[in-house]
C-alpha cells in the first residue's frame, strides 16, 4: 500500500529558501512580440537575491517533428505569418485537418480534398509560424496528430523537409514534460521536484543555445519527453504551479548560475558523477549515496537479470550507429577498460576483425544496442565472454544515473522528505532560485 504524505509548499518554506538564495535571471527571453531571437542572445544575469527577477516569463522552442508532409489541425481560426519581418500572410478559419508541404518553391497548405487553403512563395530557411486565435490550439503531425498550446513554427530545411517546432511559455511547456517524465499519480513532493529540475534543465538549455539555431531542445529522452496537451494532468499543474520559476544553481556565492540538473528513473544505489557520462564536472552532479530506490523501484529494474546479445548483433549495431567504427569491419572483442568510482563501466575497448582497436564511452555504447526487446538498462553490469554471446552481468538501475534518481525521489517523499531536502540530497550544494517573475501558487 501506497504511503499518502500530501505535503503543500507553502509560501512560508519558498521565503525561507529564498533567503539564502540570488536571482538567476534569464535576461532577455522575452515571450511577448517575435524579437526573442534578438533578445536571448543578451548574457544571462545573475543578481542579489533582494533583487526583483528581471524579466517575463520565458519562451521556449520545442523540435516536435521533421517531415516532407506535416499534417495541421486547428478547430478555431488561425493566421499564418513569415517570421522574417513579422509580416502577416493569411488569416484563416478554423480546419479539420490541413497538411503543409513545400514544392515548387511554394509553401502549400491544402484541406483534406486537396484544395488549395494558402501557397506562398519560400526559400531556403524560411519560416513560418502558425498562430492559433484565442482559446484555440493547433495539433501537429505526421500520421497522428498531437495537441499543444502556443504556437507552431514550420522551418524548411533543404529542398522539402519541414521542422516543426512548438514555441510556448516555459511554464506551458513543463504541463505537457512532468508528467511525462514521471508518474502523475506520485506524492507531490516528487512532481515538484521534477517540476524545478526538468525547468532548470530547459532553462540550461535555452541559455546555452542563446538564441543559435532554430530550437532549444527536442520533446525526446535525448532531451526531455514533452507531450503537449496529451501529457497534461491536474496533479502535474499543481506541482508545476507551486514551483513556478524556481531553478537549481550552483556556484561561488554571488555568481551562481543555473546548471543541466539530470535525472535518470533508477541510479542502483548510487548516483553516478557527471563528469563520468557527459564530462561536466559541477559540483551538485557529483555521485551520491541513494538508498531510497531499491525500496520503490520494480526489483527487475534496480537489479536487472543478466542480458544476452548475440556478439554479431552487437557488432552490426555498433558498426550501424557509429561511421568512425566502420574500419574496424567486425567487432570480435569487447573489454571493459574502465570503471567509475561508483562501479558503473566507463569506457570499453573494441577489437576489429584486423587487431585494430578503439575505445566507446560506456553510454554511447549502451545506447547503440539497447533495444525495446533486449534492454541494456543501465552501464552498471559486468560483462562476460560468453562464446557466440556477450553476457551482461550483476545489472543495476535504468538510465544514466546521473543527478536526481527518480524512483529515490519519490521513496524519499512517501518517507515524509520535501521538496527541498530531496533536492538538496541528490543535487549537493545546489541552491533554489528564481528565474523570472512569480513564484508559488501561495
Ligand atoms: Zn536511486
Amino acid at each position: 500500500m501506497e504511503i499518502q504524505f500530501p505535503v503543500i509548499i507553502h509560501g512560508t518554506i519558498w521565503s525561507r529558501l529564498l533567503l539564502a538564495a540570488v536571482l538567476a535571471a534569464v535576461a532577455g527571453c522575452d515571450r511577448q512580440g517575435l524579437d526573442v531571437e534578438q533578445q536571448r542572445k543578451q548574457t544571462p544575469v545573475v543578481s542579489p537575491a533582494n533583487a526583483e527577477p528581471l524579466g517575463p516569463e520565458v519562451d521556449i522552442r520545442v523540435l516536435l517533428l521533421q517531415a516532407d508532409r506535416v499534417k495541421l489541425t486547428c478547430p478555431g481560426s488561425y493566421t499564418i505569418w513569415k517570421v522574417a519581418g513579422d509580416k502577416k500572410l493569411a488569416d484563416l478559419p478554423g480546419q479539420s485537418e490541413t497538411t503543409l508541404t513545400f514544392a515548387h518553391g511554394s509553401w502549400q497548405l491544402t484541406d483534406r480534398q486537396g484544395t488549395a487553403l494558402f501557397s506562398a512563395p519560400a526559400g531556403a530557411g524560411d519560416i513560418l509560424e502558425i498562430r492559433p486565435g484565442p482559446n484555440s490550439l493547433i495539433a501537429v503531425g505526421t500520421e497522428k496528430t498531437m495537441t499543444y498550446r502556443g504556437r507552431v513554427r514550420c522551418i524548411l530545411q533543404g529542398d522539402s523537409r519541414i521542422a516543426v517546432v512548438n514555441v510556448l511559455p516555459i511554464e506551458s511547456y513543463l504541463d505537457g514534460v512532468v508528467g511525462a517524465e514521471m508518474w502523475s499519480h506520485w506524492q507531490m513532493e516528487a512532481l515538484c521536484c521534477q517540476s524545478i529540475a526538468s525547468r532548470t534543465y530547459a532553462l540550461y538549455q535555452i541559455h546555452r543555445r542563446q538564441g543559435r539555431g532554430h530550437w532549444d531542445l527536442r520533446s525526446t529522452q535525448n532531451s526531455q519527453v514533452y507531450r503537449g496537451l496529451t501529457g497534461e494532468n491536474q496533479r502535474v499543474a499543481q506541482a508545476v504551479r507551486q514551483t513556478r520559476s524556481m531553478v537549481l544553481a550552483c556556484g561561488p556565492a554571488g555568481k551562481e548560475k543555473i546548471f543541466p540538473a539530470y535525472f535518470s528513473a533508477i541510479c542502483g544505489g548510487h548516483t553516478e558523477d557527471a563528469q563520468v557520462v557527459f564530462k561536466q564536472d559541477l559540483e551538485p552532479l557529483k555521485g551520491r549515496k541513494c538508498p531510497y530506490c531499491e525500496k520503490s523501484a520494480p526489483d527487475d529494474y534496480y537489479r536487472w537479470p543478466e542480458l544476452e546479445l548475440s556478439k554479431e548483433l552487437v557488432s552490426r549495431k555498433l558498426l550501424e550507429r557509429y561511421s568512425s567504427l566502420k574500419d574496424l569491419k567486425a567487432i570480435v572483442d569487447i573489454e571493459v577498460v574502465q570503471k567509475s568510482e561508483y562501479g558503473r563501466v566507463e569506457k570499453l575497448s573494441l577489437t576489429g576483425s584486423q587487431g585494430l582497436k578503439r575505445t566507446i564511452a560506456a553510454e554511447p555504447f549502451r545506447l547503440a544496442i539497447t533495444s525495446a526487446e533486449k534492454p541494456l538498462r543501465s552501464s552498471w553490469y559486468r560483462l562476460k565472454d560468453g562464446r557466440s554471446v556477450w553476457k551482461f552481468q550483476n545489472g543495476r538501475g535504468f538510465g544514466h544515473g546521473v543527478g536526481m534518481c527518480q524512483y529515490g525521489c519519490e521513496q524519499m517523499a512517501r518517507q515524509g522528505s520535501n521538496c527541498r531536502t530531496i533536492l538538496q540530497h541528490y543535487y549537493p550544494q545546489a541552491i533554489l532560485v528564481r528565474a523570472y517573475s512569480g513564484y508559488g501558487a501561495n
